[in-house]
């Protein structure tokens, strides 16, 4: 059995059998993978607290044939983030990111930076860093890395550049903004205006460490809150299940 060690975040543990657990992890170098954890319901020694949900831990794990289930062997903890099972809030804003995460990437799809992102706003919701900002910050970044960029250069129906003067309104079914000569605003497709647009830009664009949270004033964060919501819905084709525990 060919046997491989990746960093890893726990996305959800199942009990399995008399003492096993079923466990779906995000590997930094291989995607979302699921594993056997023989006797891991007992075994202390073996995995050493590192198959709680949403922890990041090193884990050994093999397969004995291609398309079989990983048997996961041993872990070692690197970050147990107690901070996100310690409140409801944040609980349901980490499933939320885990359910996002999930639905953009399906399994043995492997990307470093969505398993960075998802790794580092769990470090800062362990911090106790505002939740709405955290949250605004992963869904653009999580959305861009699936292949889903709001295009924000032009508008979706004319044509004309947006030059990020004035207000647009975002189209959920283009990915994109639209020019209020073309399209007024309702609740499906929310209108932008011009500060809240460059900034979602550098959210799509960056890793969100980098990103100046000052300028994330209330009013942003209220604009930019409606228009990814009606993104993800539309893209995913339905609310995320983990959506509604989130106020
Ligand atoms: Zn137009």
């Amino acid at each position: 059995m060919d046997t491989y060690v990746s960093n890893a975040i726990i996305m959800r543990v199942k009990e399995f059998g008399e003492s096993d657990l079923l466990v779906t992890f995000f590997t930094a170098d291989k995607g979302r993978l699921a594993g056997v954890a023989k006797g891991g319901r007992k075994s202390r020694k073996r995995f050493a607290n590192c198959l709680d949900l949403f922890c990041l831990a090193s884990l050994e794990y093999g397969q004995r044939r291609k398309g079989d289930l990983y048997l996961l062997e041993s872990g070692r903890l690197i970050n147990g983030f107690a901070g996100l099972r310690s409140d409801f809030a944040s609980l349901s804003i980490a499933s939320y990111m885990s359910e996002l995460t999930e639905t953009l990437f399906p399994q043995n799809v492997a990307e470093m930076a969505m398993f960075e992102l998802l790794r580092d706003s769990f470090v800062a919701i362990d911090e106790g860093k505002g939740i709405d900002l955290v949250r605004i910050c992963f869904e653009a970044r999580a959305m861009t890395l699936g292949g889903y960029r709001i295009s924000l250069d032009r508008c979706a129906k004319c044509g004309r550049p947006y030059a990020g003067v004035g207000r647009a309104v975002f189209m959920r079914n283009k990915g994109g903004i639209a020019c209020l000569n073309c399209e007024k605003p309702s609740r499906n497709n929310p209108g932008l205006g011009p500060d809240a647009a460059k900034i979602l830009g550098n959210m799509q664009s960056e890793a969100w460490e980098k990103i100046d949270l000052t300028a994330l004033t209330a009013d942003v964060v209220n604009e930019i809150r409606p228009v990814l919501k009606q993104h993800i819905e539309f893209r995913a084709g339905r609310p995320l299940k983990s959506a509604r525990y989130l106020k």
